[in-house]
């Protein structure tokens, strides 16, 4: 999880200075052929943007991936013209994947495909964050769900950052007993001023069983 962690942060203190560009772009579908009209993030900058203390960060013009759907095979990607994996139309074309499709959604199916193409759990825990993070954004109800999901993948990393995102994940899905024991087991480096501040804020937050999304200070560290 370290370089999802270390891209964000040079998201955060870019100095490009351009405007977030979304467009509908035709793209043809990797299984099926079909051409479909995607949105695309052309451009973008972290004007304005914030740190939310799962490590999302957030602002008007900050990219962020979009997941496509082809309308004709059901195909779900980020990018749906190049093939995840060599078995891809095998898999979407599988009875099993269109009925997760049809049921669970697009995020379940694109979730089935990942692992049918053997993508290690790194990358669909921090799907599953990611999801959350839109779904927090459309006020659906569901990020609540997608967290839930997320949290037996990041219970098996042990790396610092993705044990930040755990102590969020138990807080926004109100697990404040896990929550408090792991804050007791969390050793941040003294040097490390925003990792402080995410556990000073989550202390609190934690204690008031909080769990709201909740970002740092903007002046936190500068
Ligand atoms: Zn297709």
């Amino acid at each position: 999880m370290k370089k999802i962690a270390i891209i964000v942060f040079m998201i955060m203190f870019s100095k490009e200075s351009f405007a977030l560009r979304v467009e509908r772009i035709p793209q043809p579908c990797s299984v099926c052929g079909h051409e479909e009209e995607v949105l695309m993030t052309l451009s973008g900058n972290s004007f304005g943007a914030r740190m939310y203390l799962d490590s999302r960060i957030h602002g008007p013009m900050v990219p962020r991936p979009h997941l496509a759907t082809c309308s004709s095979c059901n195909l779900v990607s980020y990018n749906i013209s190049t093939p995840i994996c060599d078995r891809q139309a095998e898999i979407v074309n599988s009875e099993n994947y269109q009925e997760i499709f049809k049921t669970d959604g697009a995020s379940m199916a694109y979730v089935h495909l990942l692992k049918e193409c053997g993508r290690d759990n790194e990358e669909i825990a921090s799907f599953y964050l990611r999801t959350a993070w839109g779904e927090d954004d459309k006020v659906t109800g569901q990020s609540v769900f997608f967290r839930k999901l997320a949290i037996p993948l990041y219970e098996q990393f042990s790396d610092i950052e993705s044990r930040l995102v755990l102590l969020d994940l138990y807080r926004q899905t109100q697990s404040f007993d896990k929550a408090t024991e792991l804050l007791s087991n969390i050793n941040i480096p003294e040097d490390n001023c925003i990792m402080q501040e995410v556990i000073k804020m989550q202390r609190k937050l934690i204690a008031n069983e909080n769990s709201d999304p909740a970002m740092l200070e903007k002046d936190a560290c500068k």
